[in-house]
């Protein structure tokens, strides 16, 4: 029987070499999704590279590992790279197109624009990280002005980062529709992570599964009808109790514009936590009642 051959993965390094490419489908009429990442990829990464494989007839991957995102110097040195592995990853997983460019092809001398999106990237992750979403938004902009894709897919994982996307492309007209994906976990319930690879110390691994565990036993407390606040001082105090060394923020927000929320207001909210473990960071969130209601939503 004849196989449908599947084209080989194309590599390139620079934005001309990425725009040829990406004229050339539009011009066939090719719908065209991308999915950003900053490499040392796991399975969660894979599946938002499977939902665009199922709705979008090209797939691209952006592999950078953005230095204007990072607020600490030591965290960017030893972000994990795993440039060969990530590459075999996508082939086998099928993305037509694997965009990694250098940092100056990103950011050429002289570089000097900076994204500031306002209240949604306030409190939560932009509070305890100066700067991280600016580096966020900016990057994320050029990458959709760079690959000019009609859709691009992002893990609820990184729930504050969708809404800050979500506000920059919708505030600079950027047509491209946004697609949130569910978050991939480990059989214990930990959220994958590029980081998870660094919980090295010992029972640091048994720690960080504490997190999803507190969230999701938190979240039906506060959706039974426990105070808000109760909830979450039993939860910091579980997992301080678990072995946690810092509870960054423990919050509920609204789902839709992540407002904070002291009691539940009816509307679809959201748990979100950031703590670490030895000197990994870990964040996570999880849906107070019923599912996200960011999927597939359009900038
Ligand atoms: P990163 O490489 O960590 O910048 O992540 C790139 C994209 O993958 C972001 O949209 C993340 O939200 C998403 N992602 C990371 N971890 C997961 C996960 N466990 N499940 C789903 N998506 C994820």
């Amino acid at each position: 029987m004849l196989k449908t051959l599947t084209p080989e993965m194309r590599t390139v390094h620079t934005v001309e070499a990425l725009r040829r490419i990406v004229r050339g489908w539009k011009q066939d009429g090719l719908t065209v999704g991308l999915v950003p990442t900053m490499g040392a990829l796991h399975d969660g990464h894979l599946s938002l590279v499977r939902a665009a494989l199922r709705t979008m007839d090209r797939v691209i991957v952006s592999i950078f590992v953005n230095p204007m995102q990072f607020d600490n110097p030591s965290d960017l040195g030893t972000y994990p790279r795993t440039e060969d592995e990530d590459s075999q990853m996508l082939a086998e997983a099928g993305t037509h197109l694997l965009y990694a460019p250098t940092a100056t092809e990103m950011y050429p001398p002289g570089f000097s624009t900076s994204i500031s999106v306002g209240s949604v990237a306030e409190g939560l992750c932009g509070a305890h990280r100066p700067g991280h979403f600016d580096g966020v938004a900016t990057v994320v902009c050029k990458l959709f002005l760079q690959s000019q894709a009609d859709a691009a897919f992002f893990g609820e994982k990184d729930f504050q980062q969708i809404h800050v996307v979500r506000r920059m492309a919708t505030d600079l007209d950027i047509p491209i529709r946004l697609v949130a994906c569910p978050t991939r976990r480990e059989e214990d319930g930990l959220a994958m992570s590029s980081r998870n690879r660094r919980l090295t110390g010992t029972g640091d691994r048994d720690r960080a599964g504490a997190l999803p565990a507190a969230l999701t036993d938190a979240a039906r407390e506060i959706a039974s009808g426990r105070p808000v606040g109760t909830v979450l001082a039993a939860t910091r105090a579980r997992l301080l109790k678990a072995g946690f060394a810092e509870i960054e923020y423990l919050e509920l927000r609204r789902d839709a514009d992540l407002a904070p929320l002291s009691e539940r207001d009816g509307q679809p909210a959201r748990l979100l936590a950031a703590g670490r473990v030895g000197t990994v960071r870990l964040i996570d969130n999880v849906p107070v009642d019923g599912p996200s209601g960011l999927d597939d939503r359009t900038a």
